[in-house]
């Protein structure tokens, strides 16, 4: 399994059989509804995208990005929350599957649950199990010690948001979360994309266990992230 950050929440993840996007941000959808200009080159072309499955954990434009899914197949499978689903299917998608909380899906060898999350509207976290590794993705969540209970995955590493603004933990939430759920290993997102919500990920890594700042727009072998 291979892992990309591609930049804000977004991950392009790679397996044996499956290639999935978590939140990609690919366009300058923000700059446009809220004069945000986006600090780096998205990583790759919305039309040029074949993922097995597009994952959207709610509908803000930062993770589900109108703009970029303009320019994308109408086949492709998203998959999001009902407020999600509403918006894609209102831009002629059809292939669109909602998750809440506890749902569980498989794309190839990928077995994907929905957990818990507390954002500003209808949102998911992601518990991702594949090739004998356990991941959660935060999505875009405040701090609930409602959150420790992911720890019952045993996930082996945690993504976690941490710019503090806008209905999203700050960094000391969430090195409270990473310790709360203990993995191993821990990387923060949800930095660098915008100026006016950004933070210094050091922050969060110099204060918990294998702590990790992913490089953007590399790719890892997931054996490199966990060690
Ligand atoms: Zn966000």
């Amino acid at each position: 399994m291979t892992i990309r950050w591609i930049g804000q929440s977004g991950y392009l993840i790679r397996t044996e059989n499956a290639e999935i996007l978590l939140d990609p941000y690919l366009s300058d959808a923000v700059n446009r509804v809220a004069n945000r200009p986006r600090l780096v080159d998205a990583p790759l072309s919305p039309s040029e995208i074949s993922a097995d499955a597009v994952i959207c954990t709610h509908d803000h434009l930062d993770h589900l990005d109108v703009d970029a899914a303009a320019e994308m197949s109408r086949n492709t499978r998203f998959i999001t929350t009902g407020e999600g689903r509403k918006t894609l299917m209102d831009m002629g998608f059809s292939h669109v599957d909602v998750l809440t909380e506890g749902d569980l899906v498989t794309i190839g060898d990928l077995k994907l649950t929905a957990v818990y999350a507390k954002h500003t509207v209808e949102a998911f976290g992601v518990i991702l199990q594949v090739e004998g590794k356990t991941l959660y993705f935060s999505g875009d969540t405040l701090f609930d010690e409602r959150l420790y209970q992911i720890r019952e995955f045993h996930p082996d590493v945690t993504f976690l948001c941490i710019n503090g603004k806008l209905g999203n933990m700050n960094v000391d939430e969430a090195v409270a979360v990473a310790q709360g759920i203990g993995a191993p290993r821990n990387i923060p997102n949800h930095y660098g994309m915008f100026a006016s919500n950004t933070e210094d990920p050091r922050r969060f890594t110099d204060r918990v266990s294998g702590g990790f700042i992913m490089e953007f727009n590399r790719e890892y072998d997931v054996s490199e992230i966990c060690g």
